[in-house]
């Protein structure tokens, strides 16, 4: 399954809004769903001029949910695609990484 399709697969229309990050049905965390889709074709721009999207998760218990790719929490086992531009100039989350 390719995450950057450009049409949302069908699992993603039931899609409940998370804001956790997690599934709001059985709580398992993004890495554990067993499909993901990232609606890059529309980013949505913040006050703070970073981008977002929606990244639609299929979790194992049959539930879809989606949440803000600015929502999600700092993971060191993902690796996002290369998109930290015009990063560091004010509080990212990535000076969390600084031990
Ligand atoms: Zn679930």
């Amino acid at each position: 399954m390719d995450a950057f399709a450009l049409t949302p697969p069908p699992w993603t229309e039931p899609a409940l809004h998370a804001f956790e990050f997690r599934c709001p049905k059985c709580g398992e965390t993004s890495q554990e769903a067993e499909a993901v889709w990232i609606n890059r074709r529309s980013p949505v721009f913040t006050l703070d001029h970073r981008r977002k999207w929606q990244e639609f998760y299929k979790c194992n218990c049959g539930a879809a949910w989606w949440a803000w790719s600015s929502d999600r929490p700092p993971n060191p086992f993902e690796s996002p695609e290369s998109d930290s531009e015009n990063e560091g100039d004010d509080a990212s989350p990535d000076s969390d990484l600084l031990f």
